[in-house]
């Protein structure tokens, strides 16, 4: 059984974060098991609507299952990730999850207050955890003026009421990250003294990194190379910055694009290399293992490799 996702939190704040990996299908559960646990990390499965309408949450749900039969000594929690609060509810009733995220940042403050109060009342009192969102995770902010994209940025004091009314157990906040392959194209990076100004009104308490996948330039010139057309501008969090950031509070990473990227140019460049071949398990076998290192990476990366020794599976 997976633990509950605070479990994974709590010996984590301020020293190192909880990689959370966006899973769609059995190729990348498998992986994400398997690196996951060479590397003796915990770890967060996460399911979004996207996920559920592809691959159906009966689905993934066993799949999780079996890939921990696989991998008994796997150490991780199970989260759906941007759920409406209609989604919120049917996920906390599925008993598929330990923690669920309500995304009403985009309503109006006292609104995006009341819909998460709702959704954290329905979850605790099935033990489910909740991760709230204040601000706003905008996509390209070229045009945007710097006041406006300010304005987008989690206000602190905000933050400390919003936790304070919700009861939320940790908030994504916008920091200067966005969604896909092409963050920080307004070149704005990730704000740190923001982090830095939220922290200290709300210590101690999990704050969460959406949208941090590195989309790393290699890649991108390799699925190029291979017959893509992503843009050259595709550009990514750089993970130098994450040490601070854990620093600041930041106690889980969320990592979707990049096993997106890495997908596309396994696949553009088999297919390039071996245009006779159409058998899709020796791709797929291929991505298994490619994604369980960027898995493995991405723990050393956020310092939970080795960690997964002090959090007990006492279930399985
Ligand atoms: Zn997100």
């Amino acid at each position: 059984m997976p633990l509950p996702t605070t479990d994974l939190y709590r010996p984590a704040y301020g020293q190192y974060a909880i990689g959370h990996f966006n899973v769609a299908n059995m190729e990348q559960i498998l992986g994400l098991f398997r690196g996951a646990t060479e590397v003796q990390a915990p770890f967060i499965v996460a399911l979004s609507r996207a996920a559920w309408g592809y691959a159906g949450l009966e689905m993934l749900h066993h799949m999780i299952l079996a890939a921990h039969e696989r991998y008994p000594e796997a150490v991780f929690a199970v989260h759906h990730d941007h759920g409406s609060e209609e989604t919120c509810y049917q996920a906390i009733d599925s008993g598929c999850f330990t923690s669920v995220m309500i995304d009403a940042s985009h309503h109006p403050f006292e609104e995006n207050v009341a819909v998460t109060r709702r959704v954290v009342a329905r979850a605790h009192e099935r033990g489910i955890s909740v991760e709230a969102e204040l601000g706003v995770l905008a996509g390209q902010e070229d045009h945007l003026r710097v006041e406006e994209r300010e304005a987008l940025l989690t206000d602190p004091d905000q933050a400390a009421e919003f936790v304070e009314r919700t009861g939320c157990d940790s908030l994504a906040v916008a920091v200067g990250t966005s969604h896909g392959a092409y963050k920080f194209a307004a070149r704005s990076g990730l704000r740190l003294d923001r982090l830095a100004a939220i922290q200290s009104r709300l210590p101690g308490f999990p704050l969460v990194l959406h949208g941090a996948s590195a989309v790393y330039p290699q890649e991108v010139a390799r699925i190029n190379a291979a017959g893509g057309a992503l843009e050259p501008g595709a550009q990514g969090l750089d993970e130098k910055h994450l040490p601070e950031a854990i620093r600041l509070g930041v106690t889980k990473v969320n990592v979707g694009t990049d096993g997106r990227l890495l997908w596309t140019r396994l696949h553009r460049e088999f297919f390039r290399d071996h245009p006779e071949k159409f058998d899709f398990t020796e791709p797929g076998r291929r991505y298994m293992g490619e994604y369980a290192r960027l898995v493995a990476h991405k723990c050393r990366v956020l310092g939970s490799a080795g960690r997964a020794g002090t959090l007990s599976n006492t279930e399985h």
